[in-house]
């Protein structure tokens, strides 16, 4: 059971501590042990359709507020995280299981979404724009979309809340979440903290309980006006669809397949780390996670030999302990899906060079594993691993790397390593992702644009322009003549 210690952070009707009678909720367990953590409500049909209405009566009111109201309530609630910045950090341990430094890097940069998009809710300007008509004033309105739903994966169990549900608040909207089934207690903590800052009850409606009945009501509902969701493609292109009856409009952050090129006038040592951060955060399970390492020939060997020695420090375990960097990955589909990775790569003349196997069969902890040896026709360069897994691919031109790295449906992120600041600009600008990291492998903060292109996504999450995904434009026309 979770340490009573952070009982009250997860003081909610939704929560038990104790296996309830009935099978209608969900067992929360311990990422590491397996251990039962805690149980959330099954939200049925009935009560995500009551939950709606009264999202909608609360957004109502809450459009009302002022912006300046709105932003002291989301600056109180950001206040508050950071207060509580170590037990949500345990929490969020305990339920995912990436070290306790991520998570409370994790818990900090929610927090961070919170305070930008409080700062950017007296910031939504409408227009006066010039007439054609000598009689005529038009003016262009932002206002709230209304009601707004999230669904969100386990990844990131604090962070991806907060980017979506800041912005909606900061706009006027109210949010209905819906958090992955395997990590919903981060998502409630971040609900009771809110009912603390002040916000007014049911702003933020968290629903736990089986992801397709819960999705689908979301979806079907005429009452909410906009889905933001991140997560699979796969289960993005079938909530595209729920959507479709409705014409909601859409936020979606789906897979990604990161490539990283580091060329030959790279700074090895800033390649290495860049690799190093972008692989191994959050054990590999990161939508911008390098999925692909292309490495120009004349480095190939130094390079490699790096990040096989990099990956050999690197601690594998239980996310509470000292000096652990690599907790367990979420289920067991996910230890099969690196090991069918490393499988089908073997079987194609890869070689493994670090690690490559499960570290026992009771857990799913696997070893941070490298691959040298990889080629454009293995599965690791078509498909996200999402997990410790970094395979080493060698080329020789500019135009290869760009070739190979753009030769994929998705487009989220992307890494170059080059000291020469002309390619720095020319491969930047030819490859087609919605981010480019040059010379880092960490790009996701709350000031920048976060999102993709091709199969990866609509919308942006963050920045100046994270908040137009809440607003609609609205234009009147004057007419002034009498
Ligand atoms: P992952 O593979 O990372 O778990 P998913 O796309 O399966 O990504 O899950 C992301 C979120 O989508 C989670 O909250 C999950 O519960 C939810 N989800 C999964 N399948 C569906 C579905 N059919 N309808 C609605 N939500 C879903």
């Amino acid at each position: 059971m979770i340490n009573q210690k952070y009982h009250a952070l997860l003081n909610h009707a939704d929560i038990t501590f104790e296996a309830p009678a009935s099978n209608a909720a969900i067992q929360v367990n311990d990422a590491a042990t397996g251990d039962a953590l805690a149980w959330v409500k099954t939200h049925t049909q009935a009560a995500v359709e009551a939950a709606i209405l009264r999202s909608q009566q609360a957004q109502a009111a809450f459009k009302k507020l002022t912006t300046l109201q709105r932003a002291d309530l989301l600056m109180n609630w950001y206040q508050l995280i950071l207060k509580n910045q170590e037990d949500l950090a345990q929490i969020l341990t305990a339920e995912q299981g990436k070290p306790l430094a991520e998570a409370r890097g994790e818990i900090g940069s929610a927090a961070s979404f919170i305070r930008w998009f409080a700062e950017q809710a007296r910031r939504v300007e409408g227009d006066i724009l010039p007439s054609a008509q000598a009689q005529q004033r038009l003016l262009v309105l932002k206002q709230p979309i209304g009601v707004t739903a999230a669904i969100t994966p386990w990844n990131f169990p604090a962070a991806m809340i907060a980017r979506k549900i800041a912005p909606a608040l900061a706009a006027g909207c109210s949010m209905l979440i819906k958090p992955a089934e395997q990590t919903p207690l981060s998502a409630y903590a971040l609900e009771v903290l809110a009912t603390q800052a002040g916000l007014p009850a049911d702003v933020m409606i968290t629903l736990s309980g089986d992801a397709v009945a819960v999705g689908k009501t979301l979806c079907e509902s005429d009452v909410v006006r906009k889905l933001s969701f991140t997560g699979s493609t796969e289960v993005g292109r079938i909530l595209m669809q729920q959507c479709a009856p409705t014409i909601k409009k859409l936020s979606l952050e789906l897979g990604g397949n990161a490539p990283v090129i580091v060329f030959d006038d790279a700074n090895i040592e800033q390649a290495v780390k860049g690799i190093m951060a972008s692989k191994f955060r959050n054990s590999g399970q990161t939508c911008v996670c390098a999925n692909r390492v292309y490495i120009q020939a004349g480095v190939y060997a130094a390079v490699s030999q790096r990040v096989i020695e990099e990956v050999n420090k690197l601690k594998t375990g239980d996310g509470r302990v000292d000096g652990v960097t690599q907790g367990p990955l979420i289920d067991e589909e996910a230890i099969a899906k690196v090991q069918a990775h490393i499988q089908d790569a073997v079987s194609q003349g890869a070689k493994v060079q670090a690690g490559g196997q499960r570290v026992a069969a009771d857990n799913t902890f696997f070893e941070p594993t490298v691959l040298t040896d990889v080629t454009q026709a293995m599965r690791v360069a078509r498909e996200e691993t999402f997990g410790p897994l970094a395979p080493l691919f060698r080329f020789e031109t500019e135009d290869e790397a760009v070739f190979m790295a753009n030769d994929t449906e998705f487009g989220l992120a992307a890494y170059i390593f080059t000291q020469s600041s002309a390619r720095q600009w020319r491969v930047g600008e030819a490859l087609e992702y919605g981010m480019v990291g040059i010379n880092t492998g960490l790009i996701s903060n709350e000031v920048s644009p976060f999102g993709g292109i091709k199969q990866s996504g609509l919308g942006r999450e963050g920045s100046q322009y994270g908040i137009e995904d809440y607003l609609e434009i609205k234009y009147m026309c004057l007419d002034l003549s009498e």
